[in-house]
């Protein structure tokens, strides 16, 4: 049945209870010692070696090599998922493509493609058939041996059906009509989500939220949006309408936002307010700045460090309500802010904490996602992830 040389994780294999235990630390922590993972799973040591032959044999788990760092004699050698295990594909959006990736449970792309693609202007035609030739080149065969195919999208999703409610900057994608075209090409389960949650899925299962039961990841740029997991689950709300942070009023006498409120964080800490206030100040590159620029700037001019400090404090605002509310371990930050590096990091950090009450100041963390251009991707791939084992364990 598998003509790929994919393994598929069959109900079968993730059926018994300590084994989906198993398989779901691994998720959560990474490559394991037998020993760890026993710990971790909280499953008797005594019956770890028989699950993790069991993997070995069928061809899920493989020895790797020891990571020596800072350990002295010989380490034992780390379990992980092989190569061709757990695979599953993602498309996500860009500005002028449709990009779509072939991912493992490890979170390596073992191929990625993009399809060029007005997305803000596409009729769904074109959309969908931009959709499928992306999973065309990157999916082998007819996706046998596949978990599933997951697409993520700028936009309001109702995840439970897979419909997407309505998206600015993808207006083509609404409805049910790429979940449709997409089941109708591969046989697979196909999930549909919004972009900021699926990158909140994409830390969790490959990045910098692996293991954190409880955090946030928040998109920062041409808009602001937040994916929550907490106690180890993507928070969705009963129909999928949450993680708007960036229209929660941050000012009640502030400037009319593009949605028709007023106030909203996504007035004061986005990039059109960073270039506005750029221009206003004179300073070069305003109509295309960014937090690269302004980072580089802001070393050799003083109204360009007020700007940037400016930056900070207002994205701060949203993530300080952000953690006042559920106290988050983690911030992980994704989208233009990155690109400001640990100076802009150190700076947002010191900002929330200013902005927190004491009892939770200590322990805000604000990091900046590794998971960099392959966040849409892996948080696609996330999604399949994600439901198959929460169902499995
Ligand atoms: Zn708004």
């Amino acid at each position: 049945m598998v003509t790929t040389g994919a393994v598929l994780l069959t109900n079968r294999q993730i059926g018994d209870v300590n084994r989906s235990r198993v398989l779901r630390t691994f998720c959560d922590h990474g490559p394991l010692s037998r020993a760890d993972l026993a710990r971790l799973a909280n499953v008797p040591r005594a019956t770890i070696g028989t699950i993790v032959q069991g993997l070995l044999d069928d061809g899920l788990l493989e020895e790797i090599e020891a990571d020596r760092t800072g350990r002295a004699g010989k380490p034992a050698r780390p379990l992980w998922f092989r190569r061709d295990a757990g695979l599953t594909a993602g498309v996500a959006f860009l500005d002028g493509g449709v990009e779509a990736a072939l991912v493992n449970a490890r979170g390596e792309l073992l191929a990625r493609t993009e399809v060029a693609c007005p997305t803000a202007t596409a009729p769904p035609k074109a959309l969908r058939k931009a959709v499928l030739a992306a999973l065309a080149a990157v999916v082998p065969g007819n996706g046998e041996g596949l978990l599933g195919i997951g697409i993520a999208v700028p936009g309001v999703c109702d995840a439970a059906t897979g419909t997407v409610v309505g998206s600015g900057p993808v207006p083509g994608a609404t409805g049910r009509m790429l979940a449709d075209a997409v089941e109708a090409a591969y046989d697979l389960p196909v999930l549909v989500d919004n972009d900021a949650r699926a990158q909140a899925l994409g830390e969790k299962w490959f990045g910098e939220g692996r293991g954190v039961p409880t955090f946030a990841s928040v998109q920062t740029g041409t808009g602001l949006g937040a994916g929550l997991v907490l106690n180890g689950l993507l928070y969705r709300g009963d129909d999928g309408m949450t993680g708007e942070l960036g229209h929660t009023c941050v000012d009640v006498d502030g400037e009319p936002c593009p949605c028709g409120l007023r106030g909203c964080w996504e007035t004061i800490a986005t990039l059109r307010w960073l270039r506005r206030e750029a221009a206003r100040l004179g300073l070069p590159g305003a109509e295309s700045f960014a937090a690269r620029a302004l980072v580089a700037l802001s070393t050799e001019d003083s109204a360009a460090l007020d700007l940037l400090e400016r930056y900070a404090d207002n994205l701060a605002v949203g993530l300080a309500n952000l953690v006042q509310l559920l106290k988050p371990s983690r911030l992980l930050l994704h989208g233009d802010v990155v690109d400001g590096g640990e100076v802009l990091r150190g700076l947002i950090e010191e900002r929330v904490r200013a902005r927190c009450l004491g009892h939770v100041r200590d322990d805000v963390v604000v990091s900046f996602s590794s998971l960099d251009q392959d966040a849409g991707l892996l948080g696609a791939a996330g999604l399949v992830l994600s439901e198959t084992f929460t169902l499995a364990v």
